[in-house]
């Protein structure tokens, strides 16, 4: 991958965490915005009564009506609204403009304003049962809608006396102008509290307002001037005006009943018309979830003979819809269980719908599918939209008139239909069980399963199967640095190169991650399937563009054919497994034909492996301790920790045959835990009974637990646990595991030895060390390597290197431990270059803790007879060194 491309994946992401976190903001800011609205509709209002209304003179009328008959008026007019839905919202129509016409004669303005705040105020808020941002949009809007009724009808007429013509139609006008600035201000606040953007439908709710405005209006007017002129004959406007409110009630209901006779008929239509079950029921679903403004419909079609799976398909107002998907386990809750033993639709309290899917529930419809077997499925529709209403019992038969119509179809002829959608259902789920989803090429089943077959049959030609695998060397690179979506897109380009490089029989199949295979047919000298590598290597080795961005990955081929008529299919693929480990070994971008001498390797490390995982839990790891020794008085200052593995086969295995290992599977990380751990607790144990001065403790450290972030928390935690004083603890590392990822590594040995924990490091020669690095690190001790002890009886060249480390570590101010003493000659040697602790078999090997005293004893005994161990007791050291071996 080209580095430079982690910043533009970074800024993406954070685009998209910046685009969640609006999404969340969101739904709160719909309902602040109609507030906002309401607010500045009430603002408005205010202005205009305060600039114009205000100073509008009263007109003189011949009688007086009290203002309270107008509230009620408006009250009434309000409850009494007759409303028309379209989709998700509902749109009122009411009687209003019969008060507000007759007030604008009859009342001066700031009356009539007031009275019609307090009935429609009155009656949304104790009647109405509103939510607070929608009553108090209303009522802003009746406000504003009143003052610009107001303004409107002052401005056009000029009411002095009996109304005229002028009047009349300035009545018109403001009644006109009012309807239409109301729907718009409708539109707006449904717009901002989130719901459909409504000014589509806006010509439509216009058109059939004003056509209600005029005639409200002009049977207003009538009633104006007959209070006008002979108000004691008002009662005979009572029989127009009531068969205009009904007419409206009827004609709306009318137009709803047209309405789900058609939505009946369309759904028959779907039903009989649709090719395919699964496009049938959806339509269906889609179709019922419009008719009754509901968020969810869903179909459940119970398992039946022949079926062993319940299907569920659902339609969704606010997400994608889900086609036929067999479920593997219904739950049928006895409220349903009547409605199936009823064979009637009902309401329903359901904390989830039949089909199992969780949401919040207000109000459910269930209806039966009554086939002729008896109930095979259920239809369920959930929650209005439109805030406010509910289903009725209307919509409840409706929903049964649909389910019978739905069974029907699914019996009648199309039940054929249905169970042959059933089979297809199950070859799809086939098909996805043994192919990968991103790539539609075989997984691994379909492919192991293709090999054992191919294995089964000989073709007698001469040709082989032949097994190539392989993956792609940079591969997590991508996934880290681009994130998934990127992984995922160069996986897709990367198998349609694949299949570029293959031949119409071979067979490729993604067996996993970046995993990829190839089955093919070779002959015995591979020439093929060399040149099929090649290929791999030459056409994936090129740059992809992913995201707009072009990324570079490699990939390592391993090629395995059958060995021997008796080898299986796995065989087979883990041998092309080994040949592609070794490609990788040998430096990626490469094929490697599989040998089986390098498989034998490898199987025995896997092995080990896998065993020495099981071993630590088994607790098979334990630890030896080998004395360090102070070479001027031979007293024992401290121990340092090995680890053996004591194998139930194999014996004691030194940690030269497995710490790497476990550094290879991070299995270090436990062990060394572990050994840190078990080695404090007993060291402190030791030192509490120990009458003689507390022994230090040394541990080696790999440079993989060194690069865990927690490791700081880990030695803290072996700290605390053990009440080990940090100053004992000495951390043995080796200089080569030093110097990588320096500025970290310094860091935390700082921290360590802020701590009081010394820093030690091992076998000190070995390495590359400079001696730059070597002043820059945090280190309190120098171990001086084995192989640099030269030989007692040898003359001084051998030691000269040893010598100058010794110098060398003076001058830096460590302490030296010379490692691997094995003879007294060796030690005299040391003692005389200056070196201030030894540690070997001329003192003591490692031996575990309870063989610790002995050991020290051995030692003490000869330091007795003869000052310390190298002043000429030879006798001592031999003894020392054979009394306790490690067992
Ligand atoms: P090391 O840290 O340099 O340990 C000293 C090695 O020298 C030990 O080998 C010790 O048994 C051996 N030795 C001590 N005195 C003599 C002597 O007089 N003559 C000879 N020939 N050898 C002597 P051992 O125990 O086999 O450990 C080998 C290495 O394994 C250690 O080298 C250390 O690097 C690593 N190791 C041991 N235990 C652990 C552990 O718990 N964690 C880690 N990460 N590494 C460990
Ligand atoms: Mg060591
Ligand atoms: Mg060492």
């Amino acid at each position: 991958v080209v580095p430079a491309r982690t910043g533009a994946a970074r800024a993406s992401r954070v685009g998209a965490a910046v685009r969640t976190r609006v999404q969340r903001v969101l739904p709160a800011t719909p309902g602040a915005l109609v507030w906002l609205f309401s607010a500045v509709l009430a603002a408005g209002a205010l202005a205009i009564d305060l600039l114009i209304v205000h100073g509008l003179p009263a007109v003189r009328t011949p009688i007086e009506i009290p203002w309270p008959i107008f509230a009620v008026g408006f009250g009434l007019a309000e409850l009494k609204v007759v409303e028309v839905h379209f989709r998700r919202e509902s749109h009122a129509f009411s009687l209003s403009e019969f008060p507000a016409i007759i007030g604008l004669f009859f009342l001066p303005p700031q009356i009539y304003l007031l009275s019609l705040l307090a009935g429609t105020g009155i009656a949304l808020i104790f009647l109405s049962y509103q939510h607070p941002v929608k009553l108090a949009f209303n009522l802003a809007n009746y406000l504003f809608i009143a003052v610009l009724t107001v303004v409107v009808f002052r401005f056009v007429g000029t009411p002095e006396g009996a109304p005229a013509l002028r009047e009349y139609m300035a009545a018109f006008v403001a009644a006109a102008i009012a309807t239409v600035v109301s729907t718009f201000n409708i539109a707006a606040a449904i717009t901002l509290s989130g719901g459909a953007p409504q000014f589509k439908k806006l010509p439509e709710m216009i058109q059939f307002g004003v056509l209600v405005a005029v005639a409200n209006t002009s049977l207003a007017l009538l009633a104006v001037t007959i209070l006008w002129t002979a108000p004691s004959s008002i009662w005979l406007l009572a029989i127009p005006a009531a068969t205009l409110f009904l007419a409206y009630g009827a004609y709306v209901s009318e137009r709803e009943k047209h309405e789900r006779l058609e939505l009946v008929y369309q759904s028959s239509r779907i039903l009989q018309h649709s090719p395919e079950l699964d496009v049938a029921l959806l339509a269906l679903l889609d179709h019922a979830r419009m008719m009754f403004r509901a968020e969810l419909a869903e179909a459940l079609l119970l398992p039946s003979s022949g079926v062993d799976h319940a299907l569920r398909t659902t339609s969704l107002q606010d997400g994608p819809s889900e086609g036929i998907t067999p479920l593997d386990d219904v739950h049928i809750e006895p409220e349903l269980e009547s409605i199936i033993e009823r064979r009637q639709a009902d309401f329903v309290d359901l904390l989830r719908t039949p089909g199992g899917r969780e949401m919040p529930i207000r109000q459910a419809m269930v209806a039966p599918l009554v086939g002729e077997s008896g109930v095979v499925g259920m239809l369920t529709v959930v929650n209005r939209l439109t805030e406010g209403t509910s289903f009725s019992h209307e919509d409840l038969r409706l929903l049964e008139t649909l389910a019978n119509q739905a069974a029907i179809a699914l019996e009648n002829g199309q039940l054929e239909q249905s169970l042959a959608e059933l089979s297809r259902l199950k070859e799809q789920l086939r098909y996805q069980a043994f192919h990968d989803p991103l790539t539609d090429l075989p997984n691994r089943s379909l492919f192991a399963e293709q090999v054992a077959e191919r294995l089964a049959r000989d073709d007698g030609d001469g040709t082989q199967p032949v097994v190539i695998l392989f993956d792609l060397d940079d591969f997590k690179t991508v996934n880290d640095t681009l994130g998934h979506a990127a992984g995922d897109e160069l996986l897709v380009l990367v198998t349609d190169r694949v299949r570029g490089c293959l031949r119409e029989t071979d067979l490729a199949a993604r067996l996993g991650g970046d995993e990829f295979a190839v089955l093919l047919e070779d002959e015995p000298a591979l020439l093929d399937s060399v040149q099929v590598a090649r290929r791999l290597i030459h056409e994936l080795g090129g740059t992809f563009l992913v995201h707009n961005k072009d990324v570079v990955v490699g990939v390592s081929v391993g090629i395995a054919m059958r060995r021997g008529q008796d080898q299986t299919a796995d065989e087979l693929i883990r041998n092309a497994d080994v040949a592609m480990y070794t490609a990788k070994a040998a430096g990626k971008r490469r094929f490697a034909v599989f040998d089986p001498t390098v498989h034998a390797a490898i199987i025995a490390r896997h092995e080990l492996s896998a065993e020495l995982t099981k071993a630590l839990g088994r607790g098979e790891l334990v630890v030896h301790h080998q004395p360090i020794v102070s070479m001027n008085s031979g007293e024992t200052v401290g121990v340092e920790a090995l680890v053996r593995w004591r194998h139930a086969v194999r014996g004691l295995v030194p940690p030269d045959e497995f710490i790497g290992l476990a550094e290879e599977s991070g299995a270090i990380i436990q062990l060394g835990r572990h050994v840190m751990s078990e080695a404090a607790r007993e060291v402190v144990a030791w030192n509490r009974q120990s009458k003689t001065r507390a022994l230090s403790l040394s541990v080696n450290v790999s440079v993989v637990q060194l690069q865990q972030p927690d490791f700081l928390e880990a030695v803290d935690a072996v700290l605390a646990e053990s009440e080990l004083d940090p100053s004992l603890l000495v951390l043995e590392i080796t200089e080569t595991a030093m110097f990588r990822d320096s500025r970290e590594t310094i860091r935390k040995l700082e921290a360590l030895r802020e701590r009081g924990v010394r820093i030690a490091i091992d076998d000190f020669g070995t390495g590359y060390s400079s001696l730059t690095y070597l002043r820059k690190f945090p280190a309190d001790i120098l171990k001086i390597a084995k192989e640099f002890i030269g030989p007692a009886d040898h003359d001084s060249d051998e030691w000269a290197f040893t010598a100058t480390m010794i110098t060398l570590g003076r001058m830096l101010g460590l302490q030296t431990v010379a490692e691997g003493i094995e003879e007294e000659g060796q030690f005299a040697r040391l003692r005389d270059l200056g070196c201030e602790l030894g540690q070997g078999y001329l003192f003591a090997r490692p031996v575990v803790i309870g063989e610790l005293a002995t050991a020290l004893r051995l030692m003490r005994q000869d330091t007795s007879t003869g000052a310390v161990p190298g002043s000429g007791n030879a006798a001592f050291q031999l003894r020392s060194a054979s009394a306790v071996s490690e067992s």
